[in-house]
């Protein structure tokens, strides 16, 4: 019975060109990747800093098994607090430039777990970019609580939406500073300055932008200097830190409410220590990488500017993430075929991921891309056009 509302559920999900399958890859997910046994450059990671397989984390990470297992065993609160986790903790803190941290097994879960916690304090409303990423939203749902959406990276009509919320006592201001699909870059100082200026809570997803920009990587608002202004930040370990897990950086009040009122961290195990460590050292990379930072958005640019001068539309990224926006579902599945022809895996993007109309492929660059890599691409997509 069950299965055969599946199958027709699956059957609609197909006949409307979106059926999402899962690609094998058996290698390492670096800069080259092999798919069912062949090599291609990969241009779907999030491995920014080309830390993927490093070997100093790696042997981090397996000190730290063998001296405390790989499993947490435990939530934090029951008997999983290990000194490990209130090391990296300290460390993130210091990273952000705030007073606490407060680690989760994913950024989903930092996010789900922090927004659903704050935002269902009485009287609470969320305020976000009609843009942030699904886990945002998720947390905005579990919450409950009234959500006001503005235009993506709009401060004007940000403004209005402030203005509409004054009543609530806490406002949750929301936004990514780097989005995910886009790869354009949020007016950080404009949102810090009106959330101040309407009593709102200042919230930053630096998901895509820590580890990328700033002078040791702190992020987009280390980069803007507006670090200070931003009241909480979330984090994920797992795309330029090449780790895994995520993390909340703000007051020492909020990470004890969390400690108490977080869902999503009270009923979890304990992150893994070896995890711990080996986000501990590549914080320590991360810091380090300026060179690495360096060339990954000189690389960025280069692309989108070659990308722009032959007529695609790369929207208004500014980052190591450049959409090539298809519009069509069609058009997206002929252009990552075409790639994946020419040694290339860029993944196509549809909705609901992006807006109905705006299929794209997703270009993810990396430190470990090459000058030639990108020649390569370059070659593959200019021979596509769309008809
Ligand atoms: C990837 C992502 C997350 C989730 O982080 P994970 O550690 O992969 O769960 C959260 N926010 C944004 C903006 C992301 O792109």
């Amino acid at each position: 019975m069950l299965d055969d509302i599946l199958s027709e559920k699956l059957s609609n999900i197909k006949k409307s060109g979106l059926l999402r399958k899962l690609r094998l890859i058996s290698s390492s997910p670096a800069a080259n990747v092999i798919i069912d046994g062949k090599k291609f450059i990969n241009f779907s990671s999030n491995n920014y800093l080309d830390l993927a397989g490093n070997e100093e984390i790696n042997k981090a990470a397996s000190e730290a098994a063998r001296k405390y297992g790989l499993g947490g065993t435990s939530s934090r609160l029951v008997g999983g607090n290990l000194s490990i986790h209130e090391e990296l903790e300290t460390e993130l803190a210091a990273f952000k430039n705030k007073q606490a941290s407060l680690v989760f097994p994913s950024g989903y879960q930092a996010n789900a777990g922090v927004i659903s916690a704050l935002a269902s304090m009485e009287n609470s409303c969320v305020i976000m970019d009609k843009l942030n990423h699904a886990s945002i939203w998720d947390g905005a749902k579990l919450s409950g609580a009234r959500v006001f959406v503005y235009d993506h990276c709009d401060m004007n009509s940000f403004e209005i939406v402030l203005k509409r919320a004054r009543g609530y006592a806490v406002k949750l201001a929301i936004t990514e500073s780097v989005f995910s699909m886009d790869g354009d870059a949020a007016p950080l100082r404009e949102f810090a300055e009106l959330c101040q200026k309407y009593d709102a809570v200042s919230m930053v997803d630096e998901a895509h932008s820590a580890g990328v920009f700033g002078k040791e990587g702190r992020g987009l608002a280390e980069m803007y200097g507006v670090q200070d202004k931003i009241d909480i930040v979330i984090g994920t370990l797992s795309k330029a830190f090449a780790v895994q897990g995520g993390f909340v950086c703000s007051s020492r009040k909020l990470v004890d409410f969390l400690v108490n009122k977080s869902r999503a961290f009270i009923y979890t195990t304990a992150v893994s220590p070896a995890i711990c460590a080996a986000a501990l050292k590549s914080l320590e990379l991360v810091k380090k990488a300026g060179s690495q930072r360096e060339h990954l958005l000189k690389t960025a640019e280069n692309l989108n500017k070659h990308l722009k001068r032959q007529g695609f539309d790369t929207s208004n990224s500014c980052t190591q993430i450049i959409p090539v926006i298809t519009g069509s579902i069609k058009n997206t599945e002929k252009l990552s075929a075409a790639l994946l022809r020419h040694g290339a895996f860029a993944p196509a993007i549809k909705p609901p991921t992006v807006p109905e109309g705006f299929a794209r492929i997703r270009i993810s660059l990396t430190a470990g891309h090459t000058k030639s890599d990108i020649e390569k691409l370059l070659e593959a997509i200019k021979k596509q056009s769309f008809s």
